[in-house]
């Protein structure tokens, strides 16, 4: 079905309105037509009814057409308007368009063909400019909204940034309270430990078995307490990036023969076996001694506190491209897969609660990750509940140390690239490392 246009047509001349008419009735349009013959009847009409479009004479009585137009446009009137001029006059015409009008046509062109080419023509028109008014809107519409969103978002990342940085500072003046902390107490801890020492010698008398027996407690508590200050003192460092690495040429199968004498006699105590079984060609690297005895220490220390029964092994071996691997066996509790990534985290525990088996600080991976990370190596961990873990550590040879304190790794617990895998870390004999050091792993 047509669609049926409103048309409004303002002209003071009976036979120039009834030429309109005519010319419209015979075009092929379907349309309902209104006549006003002045300009403020025309004002008035388009006021309060709507019109497809107006065909208004360039002269009318009490106005001319010219300031009609700018009237209907200030009252933002918005219809198609087609001026009929007496005669065309190209000057007056831009005028017209100028001030609003749609189109304009001279009288002595009126009839069917002309009117509706030229209705139909300013009703596209004008449809188009309204599309486009309606989208300009709302592109100013979106644009204010995207800038409230805008503003709010730097308000938020302003706050953030705020929080940001009171969170650094609480975390640094954290670390520097811990770092003091621990040092501070490490001084009469020395002390205690010092003078029990000296009180277990047999030349400043002779003690009764209970003396003896207390004086033995306060010196193994005061070195359990000394240890667990170590490690609180090198993690406030490693988190504030104050850890230096100190490297030198040193015989690590010495490092490491030491370090298993110190802890022999724990293992004994638990009536457990430590083998050793070291396979290097060439035994000098140039790495931090103290912190590879450190990662040995804490290592062998976790295999012999995790193990109730059986054996823990230590194996070294030299891997291509100038690496080294050490790794420590246990047929311990074993570590489920999902505490593999938790374990390496700071004051992170199995078991969490307070009335827990074993003691420590949840320290000692966190900072063994540190520092095999600054050393460029890395982690691999293999586990069974039940069964035993396996921890190797892999390094270079040779550490290259970064030059400026600004490029030193700092504590960065998340950072780690993971490949799970729920491994029996003795399903080949602990006896062929070769073979039994390449199996799936918890890379880190
Ligand atoms: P700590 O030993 O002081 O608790 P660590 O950072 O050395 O802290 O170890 C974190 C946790 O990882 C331990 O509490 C324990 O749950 C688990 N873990 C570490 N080594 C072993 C191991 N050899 N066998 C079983 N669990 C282990």
């Amino acid at each position: 079905m047509k669609e049926t246009l409103r048309i409004l047509v303002v002209d003071d001349n009976e036979v120039d309105r009834m030429a309109v008419r005519r010319a419209l009735t015979q075009a092929d349009v379907c349309i309902e037509l209104s006549e006003v013959t002045n300009g403020r009847n025309a004002l008035a009409t388009l006021r309060t009814a709507t019109y497809d479009c107006v065909f208004l004479d360039d002269c009318l009585p009490d106005q001319d057409g010219l300031t009609l137009i700018q009237r209907l446009r200030a009252a933002e009137i918005k219809v198609p308007l087609v001026v009929l001029a007496d005669q065309k006059n190209e000057e007056i015409a831009v005028e017209f368009m100028k001030a609003g009008a749609t189109d304009y046509v001279s009288k002595s062109r009126v009839c069917s063909e002309t009117l509706a080419q030229v209705l139909r023509h300013a009703i596209r028109i004008h449809r188009a400019e309204m599309q486009t008014a309606l989208v300009n809107q709302q592109l100013r519409e979106t644009n204010e909204q995207l800038l409230r969103q805008n503003q709010e978002l730097e308000q938020q990342r302003q706050q953030i940034q705020l929080q940001n940085f009171k969170l650094l500072e609480a975390s640094r003046l954290k670390s520097q309270f811990l770092a003091t902390m621990s040092h501070e107490l490490r001084t009469p801890m020395n002390a205690i430990i010092g003078f029990s020492q000296i009180l277990l010698r047999p030349k400043f008398g002779t003690l009764t078995h209970q003396q003896t027996d207390m004086i033995e407690r306060i010196l193994n508590n005061g070195k359990n307490l000394l240890m667990l200050l170590n490690e609180v003192l090198d993690f406030s460092k490693l988190e504030g990036g104050r850890l230096e690495l100190k490297p030198e040429l040193f015989d690590l199968t010495k490092i490491i023969n030491i370090a298993i004498a110190e802890m022999r006699s724990l293992a004994e105590a638990k009536k457990l076996s430590l083998r050793v079984d070291i396979d290097m060609q060439q035994p000098l690297v140039f790495n931090d001694p103290l912190r590879m005895r450190q990662i040995l220490i804490n290592l062998l220390s976790n295999a012999i506190k995790f193990t109730e029964s059986g054996c823990i092994w230590v194996e070294v071996k030299e891997l291509p491209k100038n690496k080294l691997a050490i790794a420590v066996r246990d047929t311990g509790i074993g570590i489920a897969p999902r505490d593999f990534k938790h374990i390496f985290e700071a004051f992170c525990q199995v078991d969490q609660s307070i009335t827990r088996k074993y003691p420590g600080t949840g320290l000692g991976l966190a900072i063994i990750d540190s520092l095999v990370q600054m050393m460029g190596g890395k982690i691999i961990l293999e586990s069974q509940l039940g069964v035993g873990s396996m921890f190797r550590i892999e390094v270079p040879r040779q550490l290259s140390l970064p030059t400026t304190m600004d490029n030193l790794p700092t504590l960065n617990l998340n950072s780690h690239e993971i490949f799970c895998s729920v491994q029996n870390p003795h399903s080949s004999p602990p006896k062929s490392s070769k073979a039994s050091m390449g199996f799936p792993h918890l890379k880190l």
